[in-house]
């Protein structure tokens, strides 16, 4: 069994990286989702983000979640992780993890596993996702049941 690191900001998890995540606790037996925290960015749902992703996998054998700061080739050496999985869905994301992951590999050897997204996820970003929400489209049925609850408080909160 062996450990493989899946980064991401996960703001919220949606089902596609549900997908990628079970994907990759099959291949590799064992997952440790990085949550990034990155002060430069702002999130929607802010430190929330990691408990979404921890209830949304709790029971779930192999997977264990974790935030994460800095650089991922430090994190991952920290934790004795040699490879780290992405999903892959459109042409953007390939360019983005092709730079990332020779970067990665140049600093410390890190290699990259890029897993094709689920054909019925291959369009769903978190980014759309918050923007329809704030559009006040309803988005439950691409986020885990956790999640659609998180958002439904979020509209209340938003909407008074
Ligand atoms: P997003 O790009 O949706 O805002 P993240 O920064 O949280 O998401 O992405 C973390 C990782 O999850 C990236 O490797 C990204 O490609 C992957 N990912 C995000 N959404 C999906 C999806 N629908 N299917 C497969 N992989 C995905």
């Amino acid at each position: 069994m062996r450990t493989v690191l899946c980064p991401g900001s996960f703001d919220p998890i949606t089902l596609g990286h549900m997908d990628i995540i079970m994907r990759a606790r099959d291949l590799f037996g064992h997952v440790l989702v990085g949550v990034g925290r990155n002060n430069q960015k702002k999130y929607l749902f802010g430190d929330q983000r990691i408990h979404l992703v921890r209830e949304a996998l709790a029971g779930v054998e192999g997977v264990d979640v974790e935030p994460i700061e800095g650089l991922l080739v430090d994190f991952c050496r920290a934790h004795g992780i040699s490879s780290v999985i992405k999903g892959l869905r459109f042409g953007a994301d390939f360019d983005f993890e092709l730079q990332m992951a020779h970067m990665n590999r140049g600093l410390t050897g890190l290699e990259t596993v890029l897993l094709p997204a689920a054909a019925e996820h291959v369009t769903l970003s978190s980014t759309i996702l918050r923007e329809v929400m704030k559009l006040g489209g309803d988005v439950d049925k691409y986020v885990p049941p956790n999640v659609a609850r998180a958002i439904a408080a979020w509209r209340e909160s938003t909407t008074g």
